[in-house]
């Protein structure tokens, strides 16, 4: 057992980190405060080769692991970037996964190289307003009319679809009484058509420089083509990409985790009350030593989920487990650190109440914390399935 960052990994931190430095704390507040996709950043990183990181070689990417994705997402957010930065490019790192499994090599050849470019950006469209994490009983409906199908629905809280050009889209083709298992959701890439599809941003807590929307398709047209995998079968063509998915955003949340704390560190040593730094106090210290630990122990459970995804063994209990205890562990880790600010922690300009805000994100998507519990018990344990 190694525990130690490989030298190839050490360099990704690195080089990620220098992509990084140019947008600091002060430029993420900006965003955060005024909106507007981060452009700049997910061109950078883009113009390195890094959105390629887990895309298949033949197709321009580095061929690298999920190991290696959360490293580089846990790395983005660790600089201080948080939800704003990982979420600005999370979708390009593994959200294509169903076309590399899935895909023929037309649609990989077709689809891959821009978006590992930086000149498609995609956003994913799965949630219903009406349905919820009930995904088998999405309703919008993908009909089939020749060599097209005409989709029409309603989608909510889909991420980036204000500046999306293409979008991975689950909907019904077979209706849902006709419906057997969990058949019946194809799965498309294909083109925001903003003629037949509308995009209403909601007002929302944090993350302001990654738009979340309402999504209103009416006729939308989809060539067959752009169908990933047999129709009728995308549910388990996203179910590919849903173990790598919460990984990822483990490991983002490990990172926005360790930012707060280093800023809570940071003030606790800095600021003097009654004559001498407030880190001195045990009242001070202890809750930061806790969210170290808890930072640590979820980072590790991040390790181990994709270690065994590489490896290409179950790791949906452990996947599931490192969302859940990477999202608590960085909640605490910013909520530890605004107390360690005591009334500056309140204050936009000491960065750490926008993470506790973004600090919702890894709790609340992409799967609540509810339901894993539920899956863990049902899975692990050999409880009855609730839900
Ligand atoms: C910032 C943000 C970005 C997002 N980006 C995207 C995106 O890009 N694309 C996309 O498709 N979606 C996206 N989502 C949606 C996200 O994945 C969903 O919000 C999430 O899956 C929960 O679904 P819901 O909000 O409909 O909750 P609901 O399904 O309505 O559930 C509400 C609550 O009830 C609980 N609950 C429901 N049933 C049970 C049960 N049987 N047992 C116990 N508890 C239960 C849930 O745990 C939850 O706490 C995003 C959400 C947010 C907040």
């Amino acid at each position: 057992m190694d525990f130690a960052l490989s030298a190839e990994h050490e360099q990704i931190r690195a080089a990620i980190e220098r992509v990084c430095a140019p947008f600091d704390a002060d430029y993420w507040l900006r965003k955060d405060t005024e909106g507007g996709f981060p452009e700049d950043f997910h061109q950078a990183l883009a113009a390195s080769g890094w959105l390629g990181i887990a895309m298949p070689e033949a197709f321009g990417g580095a061929g690298l692991g999920i190991s290696e994705a959360a490293l580089m997402m846990h790395t983005i957010a660790a600089t201080g970037a948080g939800m704003s930065g990982a979420s600005a490019v999370h979708m390009n790192i593994f959200g294509l996964h169903p076309v590399v499994v899935f895909g023929t090599d037309a649609q990989k050849q077709r689809w891959l190289p821009p978006l590992i470019a930086g000149r498609d950006r995609a956003c994913f469209a799965v949630t219903e307003p009406n349905t919820g994490l009930n995904t088998l009983g999405l309703q919008t409906r993908a009909v089939r009319e020749g060599d097209h199908y005409v989709v029409s629905g309603r989608k909510v809280w889909i991420s980036s679809a204000q500046v999306a050009n293409k979008v991975l889209l689950l909907a019904r083709t077979t209706p849902l009484e006709q419906a057997s298992g969990s058949d019946g959701l194809s799965l498309f890439y294909t083109d925001v058509d903003r003629s037949t599809i509308e995009v209403r941003e909601i007002q929302k807590m944090g993350r302001k420089a990654v738009d979340s929307n309402q999504v209103f398709i009416d006729g939308l047209r989809v060539p067959v083509a752009d169908r990933i995998g047999e129709e009728g079968k995308g549910f388990a063509c996203i179910l590919h990409g849903l173990n790598p998915e919460r990984i990822l955003v483990a490991a983002e949340a490990v990172g926005l985790g360790r930012a707060a704390l280093r800023r809570g560190a940071a003030y606790a040593n800095e600021r003097e009350v009654f004559g001498r730094a407030i880190g001195r106090n045990q009242a001070i210290q202890h809750p930061l030593a806790k969210s170290w630990m808890e930072l640590e122990a979820a980072h590790l459970m991040v390790h181990k989920a994709a270690w065994l995804y590489d490896q290409g063994q179950p790791c949906a209990a452990e996947a599931n487990s490192a969302k859940y205890l990477a999202a608590e562990a960085c909640w605490h880790a910013c909520e530890n650190a605004i107390l360690t600010h005591g009334g500056m922690g309140y204050a936009r300009e000491y960065h750490v109440e926008r993470y506790q805000r973004e600090a919702w994100i890894p709790r609340l998507a992409p799967v609540s914390p509810q339901l894993i519990l539920c899956f863990i018990a049902e899975k692990v344990l050999g409880l009855p399935k609730s839900y």
